[in-house]
């Protein structure tokens, strides 16, 4: 067998008689101990990355022993399994009335929401609700239905994009440009028609962790329906914003205080201090959600609503996510985030500093940054070559270009997370001035082979 079809057993860990390498791709033909299968997994992830040097997720990577000790209690719960696991169907419902109230919903009692495996499916069950509000008002209407449009920016995350082409509707992308950097409401009226089911706005731009302004969004769509009548709800993607903004920026109008937000997802698997697995949408009232979306499943002898495009999955995030509520409270959650947004914004500060950078954005709205090299400062490295040069000292600090209209810019991203203190930060800020020293040497442009964008938002 060629050695790239064989994964290799270290002679210490297989026991007299086991095979010392096992196939690959097909299923062994007979068992294996588990202490030898174990090793041949675990030491093949231990390749893995480091996660807390990996500054390109917003994943949760960390939690504390006590919600170790939770998981490892309930990663049998099957979230579906309402019947059997009542009590945990009740702490989802708490879940997401507490976040109902935390983005200011007028009554949270009377809103409807869930949890998902993430916001990709969060934004799906947002965007279908949408879609078919629009449809049902077509139809009541005596209006065709083929043609639904969905209004967003050229910025948002791919799960939009990935919506569209699911369920058949036309993406109209604003472009971003130099003088509107997010979607902000300008020229919004020549993308709206009687076909657009709704506007998403993100709180928290994927590429640099600026915030859309939803409320001059929603200032813009007020006037469009004073002009033509067209009432466009907006659906606030707030994958991370959403679980920052009420600790750190509870003055801002973003949320279910502004009545033509409709819904809004966040994942709790980002800055909702939750290990991967874990999303959240919330209506604004129940009647946003259309009936005819929601599944009635058994539950202790009775019925509950079952929105979801998945069927089984783990409960157990779920209430890893109320226990974060319950340890940490909004002066917790506010601690946590506002520890991350001062290492942003001193990283931020320092970068900007540097000779060769200009800061797209400080880290003020999310704890996310981004810069770029200053125009006109040199054609013999670019910052695919720094990405390089940080990867060679374990950092995972992405580079790649905007979307349209500004593709022509490249942009570098640090996302800090929960973990990553001042001390790892002065680390990083040494490990980028050497590195940017070093660039700043040559004395001619680095070969430009392999020096192109690697990553997905
Ligand atoms: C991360 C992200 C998503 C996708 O969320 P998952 O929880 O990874 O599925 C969607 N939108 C935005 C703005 C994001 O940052």
């Amino acid at each position: 067998m060629s050695q790239e079809h064989v994964v290799a057993v270290n002679p210490i860990f297989a026991r007299p008689g086991e095979a010392v390498a096992v196939e690959r791709y097909r299923m062994p033909i007979g068992e294996m101990l588990p202490e030898t299968a174990y090793r041949i997994v675990h030491d093949e992830v231990m390749l893995d990355g480091n996660a807390r040097q990996n500054l390109a997720t917003f994943v949760g990577t960390w939690m504390d022993e006590y919600a170790a000790r939770l998981y490892t209690e309930s990663f049998d719960k099957n979230m579906v399994d309402k019947d059997e696991y009542p009590h945990t169907a009740i702490i989802e419902d708490r879940c997401w009335k507490i976040l109902a109230g935390l983005w200011n919903a007028p009554d949270p009692t009377h809103t409807i929401g869930t949890s998902t495996v993430g916001s990709s499916e969060a934004c799906m069950l947002a965007g279908l609700a949408l879609k078919r509000r629009w449809q049902h008002a077509r139809r009541a209407a005596g209006k065709p239905t083929d043609r639904p449009n969905l209004v967003m920016s050229s910025a948002v995350q791919v799960v939009w994009e990935k919506f569209c082409n699911y369920w058949d509707v036309t993406p109209r992308f604003v472009p971003i440009s130099e003088e509107h950097r997010t979607l902000d409401g300008h020229d919004l009226a020549a993308y709206v028609d009687e076909n657009t089911i709704g506007v998403v706005a993100i709180l928290g731009v994927t590429y640099t962790g600026a915030y859309e302004p939803v409320k001059r969004i929603a200032e813009a769509l007020d006037r469009i329906q004073r002009d033509t009548g067209l009432d466009v709800p907006i659906h606030v993607d707030g994958a991370s914003g959403a679980m920052v903004a009420p600790f750190l920026q509870s003055d801002l109008e973003w949320d279910f205080r502004l009545e033509r937000v409709h819904s809004i997802n966040t994942s709790g698997h980002k800055y909702g201090l939750v290990y991967p697995g874990l999303g959240w949408v919330v209506w604004r009232t129940a009647d946003l959600l259309p009936e005819d979306l929601i599944f009635k499943v058994s539950y202790l002898g009775g019925e509950t609503p079952s929105l979801a495009l998945n069927f089984s999955r783990p409960g157990a995030q779920v209430l890893l996510q109320y226990y974060q509520f319950l340890r940490l409270g909004r002066s917790g959650y506010r601690a946590v985030q506002k520890s991350s947004q001062d290492v942003a914004r001193h990283l931020a500060d320092s970068i900007g500093a540097m000779d060769a950078f200009e800061l797209w954005n400080d880290g003020s709205d999310i704890p996310v940054f981004a810069w770029r090299l200053k125009p006109g400062h040199t054609d013999n490295w670019n910052l695919y070559d720094l990405s390089d040069r940080l990867r060679m000292k374990g950092w995972q600090v992405p580079a790649y270009p905007m979307p349209d209209n500004l593709a022509d810019t490249t942009v570098q991203r640090i996302v800090v997370r929960d973990g990553l203190g001042m001390d790892l930060a002065r680390d990083l800020l040494d490990d980028i001035r050497a590195a940017t020293d070093f660039l700043e040497r040559l004395s001619g442009p680095m070969p430009t082979d392999g020096a192109a964008p690697g990553f997905h938002h």
